[in-house]
């Protein structure tokens, strides 16, 4: 989401007792552009366009409609800008229900649900993905799914890990190696490393192509050796991965495209 924020200091200032006002649905005329507004108690007017493209406005009690529509107008340059970059970058989803679509290395599989019967597997062949499910009920169809992705998702970045991990002792000459590989499903992000050198990796990440699930393992390996983002980590990274900050934007944009599931 793209937003104009304030300073952290300020943002901290907020009164938590005093709730802010239900959004109210407002539209700038001229323009046709439709945003929700809504009332709070912080000091500054504050504009968002969300990856929908929806168009939020929050406001001090104070200020008046006539000072926000100005404030939007003089915006509307940005705001359209924004519009058409999540527009332009949104993209298809994974789609649980029978005859819909999953993503396995960057490539989208049909779904198809077949009865579950003991000991049948999930099968992923010819483009799709057969999986044994209880009913077609969606918790149904979303447990046999995670389950799925779960056990592929620890084989993959297993394997991934181990040669990338093999790869970089070789290259910096070191003796810096994981400690262990957590496989969760993440929200938010695709992986991190603790101080003890365990790493924890997204199973959404096997939805990704294989070069990014390479860029989010060496940036995690990196932090091996260096626990922050310094020069030094970005050049070890590089020497790793040469095209390292391509793949960076890559995966900034992919959750645009395949919202998370
Ligand atoms: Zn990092």
């Amino acid at each position: 989401m793209f937003e104009f924020l304030l300073p952290p200091k300020l943002r901290r200032k907020r009164h938590p007792s005093r709730k802010a006002s239900a959004p109210e649905a407002h539209t700038l005329p001229e323009a046709a552009l439709d945003f929700t507004l809504q009332r709070d108690h912080c000091r500054t007017l504050r504009l968002a366009v969300r990856p929908d493209a929806s168009v939020r406005v929050k406001a001090p009690v104070s200020v008046p409609l006539e000072d926000i529509l100005r404030f939007v107008r003089s915006r509307l340059g940005w705001i359209r800008e924004k519009q058409a970059f999540f527009l332009e970058h949104r993209g298809s989803s994974v789609e649980l229900r029978d005859g819909g679509h999953i993503l396995f290395l960057g490539r989208t599989f049909l779904l198809r649900l077949v009865p579950a019967k003991r000991g049948r597997p999930p099968r992923l062949r010819a483009g799709r993905l057969e999986l044994p499910c209880r009913s077609d009920a969606p918790a149904d169809i979303e447990a046999a799914f995670k389950a799925w992705r779960m056990a592929l998702a620890k084989l993959v970045l297993s394997r991934r890990l181990a040669r990338l991990d093999a790869e970089a002792r070789r290259l910096f000459g070191d003796r810096a190696a994981a400690s262990g590989l957590t496989v969760r499903s993440l929200k938010r992000r695709w992986g991190s490393c603790s101080v003890r050198g365990q790493i924890t990796l997204a199973a959404q990440l096997i939805e990704l192509p294989l070069p990014l699930i390479d860029y989010v393992i060496s940036h995690e390996l990196c932090h091996l050796r260096h626990m922050d983002h310094s020069p030094a980590f970005h050049a070890a990274l590089r020497s790793l991965l040469p095209d390292a900050r391509e793949r960076e934007t890559r995966i900034r944009i992919w959750p645009l495209e395949h919202p998370r599931s």
